[in-house]
């Protein structure tokens, strides 16, 4: 019998204690009313244009640098389309390829 070696992957959802969404400048006030807290960039319309947080990219690196990670120079956000119910605007912006702290 050939000898395995396990390889498992963690794909962990956190949610960071920014003030600003991640890839727009809305607020993430807990509490606030319904749809108070979007704009042109978290509702997907056409032509608005994403920008990473910066404050994000920070915890991201230290929670990376915790978990013995090797931290990307360079890394990449993909857009990934498709249908899901509560997802109206039909895409989510993810990490495929090249995400910023991997081998942890
Ligand atoms: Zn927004």
């Amino acid at each position: 019998m050939k000898p395995y070696e396990p390889v498992i992957g963690l794909e962990v959802h956190a949610q960071l204690l920014t003030q600003t969404k991640i890839f727009c400048e809305c607020p993430t006030a807990f509490g606030a009313p319904p749809n108070n807290q979007i704009c042109p960039v978290c509702t997907g319309q056409p032509g608005a244009l994403p920008v990473l947080n910066r404050t994000a990219v920070e915890y991201a690196i230290r929670a990376g640098l915790a978990l013995n990670c090797r931290i990307a120079a360079t890394s990449v956000f993909a857009r990934k389309n498709y249908f899901y119910p509560d997802l109206p605007k039909g895409y989510q912006i993810s990490q495929y390829d090249r995400p910023l702290c991997q081998e942890g």
